[in-house]
């Protein structure tokens, strides 16, 4: 057999749809999603799971509340969540859907196995239950009234199957033992083993009062409850019974939150232990991102969502403050403030600065060649060890998932050349031909160490690190390069330097923020319908509700509402974070507007200025990617795609603020 790759399986939760994902969710996948590109670098084939729990009484309900089927419900949601990972640029190898009939099938099987090994039986489950919602209330006492509805909870005992998670204290136990590294940080470790000896109840697997679900074959009504379903979604990813094949089973790395950290490191090991299937390798315990102190939620109206920070700072961005900010296993605190300030410092002015600097002055120099070294003076050597010693402490902090140290100690590098740059002043060095050897030493040295943490940041920033290895123009991509075989010294020199490109343009903090918060606005509250001319982004499936309504005449009067008139274009930008949006300054006569227009991927802003356009100056104000649009620019929209051509006035020399009749 030829070297086959070692294999490395990772996962994130199977997240529960009964909302849509925001930045809690996203930590977790980016996360995994680091951890796999860091991984593919050492040379691992790797496979990321994440998808999607489609069962239970919540789901039943918002389904109902959205007057659809379930089964309908749960296949917008799946769309949704999944078009975030790839959008994001997180997607996962493999997305599972429990409703998936590989899952369905998984799911049995292992109930079948448990059940053949003695470690499933009937029995009957009293709870707490409220008839109204048809669910029981978990930890209600008799008397208690519903935390839903608040109508009296009633009494109630079902048939169940239970699983007999009592036999397994001991060999819970001696697993933890042997394995000391299955359950990370140490301090999550601590407080299973506690729980474990303390005692284990069995735990009830099915339900007769729950609809939606994996039915038990041949024991209908009966359905396989919460755990025992979306658990085994991490089997049935990779090939559920026929998992042998495939090959990534025991799991390496489940990355959970610290609120599901009984059902991954307990329930979990304990349903394989009973089937005779191998337990997972590691679950890796993170914190939360908490909004001032407290745990987000939707109720609560602190939702940060992913989007609007990505549209506006980019992906990078947002992966960087995410895996920088905090360390990983500890809450820390989302604050729009500290990330848009690290963009700034850490990646504007850090890594965005070093590479266009660096770059300018390779091209001034030496013709936009990497130059090659000449004699090294020591303080050249003291840059390169810094370098050196950074791939080993970036390498080492990674492995142990501390990735804020991992991250520290690139930037510090990062500093050093910096420094470097400003004690060696290469820009005030002379054309002569020592002067000329001492400058292409000195971009030389500067280069190699951007090459270097350009490589080491790659899994957490992968577009930027792809801009600047293009912009080194250096061989293949960065994702290819063999991290064990990272040197110094490897720089390919006479290649020209790639097309310079904006990596992390500044930002005005205040501005920032605002038009982030008016994104995530007009997400969480999408406006009814959107006009022709600007491209609507879909946000969810749901928004894709609005039917186009069937084409009717209407009277005079009402086209005499809408008031139409010349305007010229003054001036027109480009706005960050809204690649299809241009600004434009707009002269109405009366006035002049600033006006929205989605044309930017098919006008120049520079060849606008001075044209006549038409404009709809009655449109009520609102925001477009966070940015103010009074009134509206009106175009054709042409072709499949809907190419907008602008209306004008070619021929005629009409006054501007002439209404259109
Ligand atoms: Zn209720």
């Amino acid at each position: 057999m030829p070297n086959e790759k070692p294999k490395f399986y990772l996962t994130t939760p199977i997240y529960y749809t009964n909302g849509l994902p925001h930045i809690g969710h996203t930590y977790t996948t980016v996360v995994a999603d680091a951890i796999r590109r860091y991984k593919r670098m050492r040379g691992y084939e790797v496979v990321m799971t994440t998808g999607t729990d489609e069962h239970g009484v919540n789901v039943e309900r918002a389904a109902q509340k959205a007057g659809i089927p379930e089964s309908e419900y749960v296949a917008r949601m799946a769309v949704a969540w999944k078009a975030l990972w790839d959008d994001l640029g997180i997607p996962a190898d493999e997305f599972v859907r429990t409703t998936d009939l590989g899952h369905v099938r998984t799911v049995q099987w292992l109930f079948k196995l448990c059940k053949e090994n003695g470690y499933v039986y009937k029995g009957h489950y009293t709870g707490q239950y409220c008839i109204y919602d048809n669910a029981f209330v978990n930890d209600a006492k008799p008397g208690d009234t519903c935390p839903d509805c608040g109508r009296p909870l009633e009494t109630i005992t079902e048939e169940n199957y239970f699983f007999k998670l009592s036999a397994f204290q001991k060999p819970l136990l001696d697993f933890y033992k042997k394995n000391p590294n299955f359950i990370q940080p140490e301090t999550r470790k601590n407080e299973i083993i506690s729980f474990v000896e303390g005692g284990l109840k069995d735990l009830s697997i099915t339900r007769t009062t729950v609809r939606w679900g994996i039915p038990v074959p041949g024991e209908e009504p009966h359905v396989f409850y919460v755990w025992f379903d979306a658990l085994t979604a991490y089997l049935s990813a990779v090939g559920g019974p026929d998992y042998e094949k495939r090959g990534f089973w025991p799991c390496d790395l489940h990355l959970v939150g610290k609120d599901i950290i009984r059902f991954h490191t307990v329930y979990w090991p304990a349903f394989l232990m009973a089937a005779m299937l191998p337990v997972p390798k590691q679950v890796w315990v993170h914190g939360w991102f908490l909004m001032d102190s407290t745990k987000m939620s939707k109720s609560k109206g602190n939702v940060v969502l992913p989007r609007p920070i990505a549209n506006m700072l980019g992906m990078d961005a947002m992966r960087y403050f995410l895996m920088r900010e905090v360390v990983f296993g500890q809450d820390g605190n989302f604050s729009y403030d500290a990330l848009v300030t690290r963009y700034n410092s850490d990646l504007a002015n850090g890594l965005g600065n070093l590479a266009s600097r660096t770059a300018a002055m390779i091209e001034k120099n030496f013709g936009g060649a990497i130059p090659k070294p000449g004699p090294r003076l020591p303080q050249d050597e003291a840059l390169a060890k810094v370098a050196s010693e950074t791939i080993g402490e970036a390498f080492e902090q990674f492995e142990n998932f501390a990735f804020a140290r991992s991250l520290e100690a690139i930037w510090a590098a990062i500093a050093a050349a910096d420094k470097y740059l400003t004690s060696e002043q290469p820009w005030a060095l002379g054309d002569s031909e020592a002067d000329t050897q001492r400058k292409a030493t000195i971009l030389w040295t500067t280069a190699e160490l951007l090459r270097i943490v350009t490589v080491l940041a790659y899994p957490v920033l992968p577009d930027s690190t792809a801009k600047v290895w293009a912009l080194l123009g250096q061989p293949g991509r960065v994702s290819s390069v063999e991290l064990d075989g990272l040197r110094w010294g490897q720089l390919v020199t006479g290649v020209q330097l790639g097309k310079a490109q904006a990596l992390f343009p500044r930002v005005d903090r205040q501005e920032a923020i605002e038009r982030i918060e008016a994104m995530a606005n007009e997400e969480l509250n999408p406006a009814p319908a959107a006009p022709a001319v600007v491209p609507a982004h879909a946000t969810t499936a749901s928004g894709a509700a609005a039917a186009p309504a069937a084409a009717e005449k209407i009277g005079i009067e009402d086209f005499a509402k809408v008031e139409m008139r010349v305007g010229q274009i003054k001036t027109a930008e480009r706005i960050v974070g809204a690649d299809k949006l241009l600004k434009l300054t707009v002269d109405i006569g009366t006035e002049i507007r600033q006006i929205c227009a989605g044309i930017a991927q098919y006008y120049e802003p520079e060849k606008l200025i001075g044209r006549k356009v038409a404009v709809v100056v009655n449109l009520a104000p609102r925001k477009l990617r966070g940015v103010e649009s009074n009134g509206m620019i009106v175009a054709a929209s042409v072709g499949p795609e809907g190419r907008p051509v602008l209306a004008g006035f070619p021929d005629e020399d009409v006054e501007i603020g002439a209404r259109l009749k």
